[in-house]
Parts: C-alpha cells; structure tokens; sequence
C-alpha cells in the first residue's frame, strides 16, 4: 500500500491538524500507519442479557428500545444530566448521563440500540450510568478498542480507521504473494486489515490475527537475516586455532571449565572460514570479561586491533581498569574512548587507532562516532548487547572489514527470545560460576521493617562492608531526580555516620564516575542509586543490597540488581522492600526470592510480564511489534523463522513479487536507525 503511507492523515473525514497531532503521537502519521495500528482489545457485543438478569456491579451489554425521549436537567455545579428509560419488552432500565448535550439527539424514542456498561441501581431498578451504545441496526457484535490518548477516542480512531479502509486501492499489492499465502494458510492483505480492525466473529479474528502476526514475524527475521548475512564474508582476520594459555598466566585465578569452554570456541571461530559471530550467554558473575579478554589477547597477538563497546559509561570505565590492568603489563596498549573524555585526548586516540598503536580500545557509543578509524580492527565486542540498537551493532563492526563479533549478554534471555534476537549466533554459555561464590541471602519486607533492614545494613558497615541502596525511581525525569536525592537525603539521616554517595542518570558521566569510583575504592560506604548501578559495576566489597518499591522491576531486572552483590568473599544479603498487596506481584517476588538461576528467572519474567522486559523501548534493540506477541504467538513465530530461512535460502526475496515485502522491511527497521539493513 505504497500510497496510503504517503497519504498524510489529514486528509481522512473529520482529521484536522489537531486531531492528525494526537494520530502522530499515537505513531499514524499517514492513512497507511492507522491501518497498521490495530486494535488493542475487543468488546464482545454479541452475548447481551435480559435486563433482569444482570448481576450488579458488572459490565454488562443490553438490547433495549428507549422508552421515552431523555430528559435534561441542571444539577449542582452547573453540570447537565441526562436521563431516560429503556424496556427489553420484559423489564425496564435507567440510563444516566453526564454533560453529553447530543444524547437527546442520538437516542431517539422507539428505536433499539445496545447498551454496555456497568450495572447500578438496586436488585428492583437496575441502572446505568453513561453506558456506551450503538444503534442495533449497524451494530457489530465485535467492537475494535484502540489504544486512545487524551482528546482521541477509541471511537474516533475506529471511524477514522473505517474511512481509511474504503480508500484502499481497488488492486490491493498483497507484500505475500499467493504462493506463500497458500504454503501457510494466509488471508490476503485486504481482508485482514478489514477484518483486524471490524471482525464479525471470533473465527474471521483468529484468521486476520494470524495472518498479520506471521507478516509481522516474517519481515522482523528477514530483517535480520539480511543485517547478519551482510557479515557472512571470508574470514579476514584468521588466528591459529590454539588455546591462549599465554592469556591465561596472565590471570590471578584459574578459568573456570565453562570459560576455557567458551574462549576455545571462539578461538575456533576464529581460526575458521568466516569471521566469528559468537553470542556469550553467562549470569552475572560468571566470569564474561576474563573470556573477552582472552580474546582480545588473541587477536593483539596476531597483530590486529579489538574494541568492546560497553552501554555505560561506567561501564566502560570499569571494563578499562580491569583489561588494561590484565593486558598492559602484556605489552598490549589500552585506551578508553567515551563521551566525555576531553577532546585533546580524544583526538590523539583517534590518531594512535588510526596507527594500530592502540591495540585495545574500551568505550560506550562514541566508538561508532565518525572520527574513529581502525588500523586493522579484527574483533568487535559488545557488552550487554541486547541494550544496543540493531543499526548500533553493525555500525560498530562497520569501521572494520568484517571482523569478528561477540556479543555479551548478562541478561540470561530466555531460549525462545534468544532464537529471535540472535538467530544465527553461534552461542556459548557460561554456566558455571567461579569458585567460592555464595549464594544471596533474599528477603522480602514490607516497610514497616524498614528500620530493622537499615539497622541490619549498619551492621554490615560497621564490619567495613558496604551496601547499595535502591531507589525506587525508574524513570528519571526530572521529578524521578528529585526523588533520589531526597531519598539520598533520608538515608543520610538515617546513617549519620556513614559516608553516602548518590548515584542517578541525570549526572553528568564525570560526576556519575567520581561517585562510583569513591564507591569502588571504599570511600563511599553506602551508594544510594537509581537502576544506572544495574549492569556490569564490579564491587566485590558490597555485600548488602536494599531495594526499595522492588514491584516496579522485572525479575530480569531485580536479578541484575541482585547480581551486584556476590561478587566478594563475604556472604550477601538482597532486601527487597514492597508494600504491595497484589497477589500476582508477592507471587513474583517470592519466586525471585527463592531462585537465583539467571535463566530460570528469565523464563519466569517472560511468562509472568511478557516480553517487555527483554525488548521494551527501553531496551531498544528491535523494532516496535504492532500485533506480535512473542510468549503467545511462539508458533507462528516458528513457522514465520521457518518461512524466511526458506526465502533467504532460495533467494527469493531479490525476485520482483517480493517488492512489496522489501518495502516493509525497511518500514519495520527505518523507525530503529537500522542502517544494517540492506535491501
Ligand atoms: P560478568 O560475567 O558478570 O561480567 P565478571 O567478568 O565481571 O562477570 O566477573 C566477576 C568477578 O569474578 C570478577 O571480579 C572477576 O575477576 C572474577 N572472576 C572471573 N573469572 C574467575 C575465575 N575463573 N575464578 C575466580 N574469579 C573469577
Ligand atoms: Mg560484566
């Protein structure tokens, strides 16, 4: 539908600008998006009850003819009221409405409509207030609700939505060719966007919900079959195929069988016919940055140059100190390239990359800035890649001719998800920790205990250990900000004697790493922090973790929290604070409680709270999914992988009849910064 997305929104029946505003902020700036903006529920009109048989306090959905024309009154506080009564042919029914001036006019005496809302009045005179209603006569039984916005009905986006559909052309491009539609049992294009958004049955839903769902899935794995197919090259940059033992005296500790296991494939990777493109899938703690670093011994070793490109700051700084510290006295040159080192200094990192001079360089984003260029850059790591947009990726590994890749994730993803993100991966997973470890102690409280929590947090202090102190902000805007300074302020009170830094977003990268270095070198005992803290800091001396409002994470999220504690010698304790009263949350936190395995918490989250967590907006590395929904469509997304691993095999998709498909392709990626993608 080519020209319906270029078809600017205003120029659908009753959208002027300030309405086509509201349709952009709800991402359907032109007649073609509505289309795609589909319903987020239905209403179920069909199954209406006789008056006398409605249960108090429900929704409930009646037919019944008005019996008189609604009457107007004024009430208290100049509001208007309007009021009439309407009969099933067996009992009768109060309706009452509110400041709606065109009531009179849309109920009109003798006609029949249906009636939902909830059920008031007493057992005797049932009533409702405001219900919503539609004339019998035109009335679907399956009402479309829309995710409206402020000054945006459901009801206006839906009629907007009915205008649009008339407008499609009469030879409606179908981007799934007949071919495949008929392997997979697919609707054609037109009747499922009819049918998404006014379906007549639950069967015609199921059959237009399917549909779009696998077209969605399909263009999403072709996607990024083609970003990594753009990497599937001759390999560049081989190394002999030798365990580095030369890294391993480096280390202070022996490697964990899991860790030589992981270093080994991927030397083998690197070793073979095309360039590395090896995911590491390891809990926190299991030891990730000792088998990057083997890696990038490797590659330094045969005269080629690695980068590691962390999503923080600090972050990034950490993975400086602890590489440098391991590589440097090898002989290998570090250098750590972020936002705010100073531009004389950035200027001469960016000449010694350009020389090979720098061997290792450690950084978050500003590593993909245009100034930097790579002598001879072999090995391209990502830290907690997940966090990284995918045209982000690929930018990265852009400033080399195809090198090697491996991805770090912390976030144990779930089998079903990972299968999505990092189809052709070859995976490794560190599931062993280093020896020593201790599990964490988990409690869950409820404010009132908060005293005790925090005198129990003393007593750790006191013994010279040190705590984290969560805030409960997520978001920091600036009113989030104002809350973690004013719980930093509370703590200060409630720790008088104890040293106390502040930790949150808003902070300048300068200030956020003098604050966490304070922490590292013990000078700070206690860090009061928003979730900034979550990934990767390294303080094996904190060995207490409060958190507050601990209802508002996902478990993944909780078990990065937790993961910063463990890390030391010294039994850890995690206290996650909620007043919550809500089953299903308790059930949550409990199950947190009483798990620590990283993957199992993972498949909780995902099963518990959706796929969100994992690739929210937050966490942008894919594209926004408009009717897909990865813990219950898993099977057609089986069948759609299925499908695009046949199209990329075959080539198929450079044919003409794929024009249509190329053209969402770019659609779904063009709104993430997919540049990767090349079509
Ligand atoms: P993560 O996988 O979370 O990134 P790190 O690489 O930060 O984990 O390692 C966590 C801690 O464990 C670090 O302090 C590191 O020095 C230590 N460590 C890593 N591997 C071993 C090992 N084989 N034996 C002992 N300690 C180890
Ligand atoms: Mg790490």
């Amino acid at each position: 539908m080519p020209s319906l997305f270029e078809m600017d929104i205003t120029k659908l029946k009753g959208v002027g600008e300030k309405r086509a505003k509201l349709f952009q902020k709800l991402g359907a700036p032109t007649a073609g998006d509505l289309l795609r903006l589909y319903p987020r529920a239905y209403e179920d009109w069909s199954l209406h009850t006789l008056i006398r048989e409605t249960v108090l306090n429900d929704i409930a959905v009646i037919k019944a003819s008005v019996l008189r024309r609604p009457t107007e009154t004024r009430v208290r506080g100049g509001k208007l009221l309007y009021r009439t009564v309407v009969t099933d042919g067996d009992s009768d029914m109060v309706l009452t409405f509110f400041n709606n001036r065109y009531i009179p006019s849309l109920l009109k005496e003798g006609e029949t409509y249906l009636f939902r809302g909830k059920v008031t009045g007493t057992l005797l005179r049932r009533e409702m207030i405001s219900p919503e209603f539609l004339a019998e006569s035109k009335s679907l039984s399956i009402q479309p609700i829309y995710p409206a916005t402020q000054g945006l009905s459901s009801r206006q986006i839906a009629s907007a939505v009915q205008n649009a559909l008339t407008l499609l052309p009469e030879q409606l491009h179908d981007p799934l060719p007949d071919k495949l539609r008929e392997q997979y049992h697919l609707c054609t294009l037109r009747y499922a966007l009819e049918t998404i958004h006014f379906p007549k049955t639950p069967e015609e839903l199921a059959t237009a919900r399917f549909r779009l769902t696998f077209e969605e899935f399909l263009v999403l794995q072709l996607g990024l079959l083609r970003i990594k197919s753009g990497r599937k090259q001759e390999n560049l940059h081989p190394v002999p195929n030798t365990f580095p033992e030369g890294f391993a005296q480096l280390l202070p500790f022996s490697l964990t069988g899991a860790q030589r296991r992981a270093i080994s494939e991927a030397v083998g990777d690197m070793a073979g016919e095309s360039p590395m493109n090896r995911l590491i899938q390891g809990d926190v703690g299991s030891g990730k940055t000792a088998v990057a670093a083997a890696l990038c011994w490797t590659v330094t070793q045969n005269g080629m140059q690695a980068a590691l490109m962390a999503p923080t700051e600090i972050l990034a700084a950490q993975h400086y100190s602890s590489l440098s510290a391991l590589l440097e006295p090898a002989g290998i040159h570090c250098a750590l390239l972020t936002g705010s080192v100073k531009p004389s200094q950035k200027k001469k990192i960016y000449e010694s990359l350009a020389t090979g001079e720098i061997q290792l360089v450690i950084g978050t984003h500003a590593l993909i800035g245009d100034k930097v260029e790579f002598q001879n850059l072999g090995l391209v790591i990502t830290d907690e890649q997940h966090r990284f947009g995918v045209g982000q990726r690929s930018a990265l590994a852009k400033k080399g001719a195809s090198p090697h890749l491996l991805v770090m994730s912390a976030t144990p993803i779930p089998r079903t998800l990972a299968l999505m993100v990092y189809g052709d991966l070859d995976v490794s997973v560190l599931d062993e920790l280093p020896p020593g470890r201790q599990k964490i102690e988990t409690y869950l409280i409820d404010p009132q205990k908060r005293k005790r929590a925090f005198t129990y947090v003393q007593k750790h202090l006191d013994q010279g250990r040190q705590g984290y102190l969560i805030c409960p902000l997520i978001d920091e805007d600036e009113s989030g900000m104002m809350s973690v300074l004013q719980y930093g302020e509370t703590v200060k009170e409630a720790f008088p004697n104890a040293t106390v830094g502040v930790l949150h977003g808003k902070m300048k990268p300068a200030e956020k790493e003098q604050v966490m270095e304070a922490f590292s070198r013990g000078e700070t005992q206690l860090l009061v922090s928003t979730t900034v803290v979550e990934v990767g800091v390294d303080v094996p001396n904190a060995v207490i973790m409060l958190i507050e409002n601990a209802e508002r994470y996902g478990l993944s999220q909780l078990h990065q929290l937790r993961g910063r504690i463990g890390r030391g010698k010294y039994l850890s304790t995690c206290i996650l604070i909620t007043d919550s009263q809500n089953e299903e949350t308790l059930k949550r936190l409990k199950l947190f409680r009483d798990t620590s395995d990283g993957f199992a918490i993972a498949e909780a989250d995902l099963k518990l709270r959706g796929p969100g967590d994992f690739f929210g907006q937050r966490q942008h590395g894919l594209p926004q999914l408009k009717i897909a929904d990865m813990t219950t469509d898993m099977e057609v997304l089986r069948q759609a992988q299925q499908c695009a691993k046949e199209l990329s095999a075959s080539h198929a998709l450079d044919k003409e009849e794929y024009k249509g498909l190329r053209g969402e392709i770019r659609r779904l990626f063009a709104k993430t910064g997919g540049e990767g993608v090349v079509l």
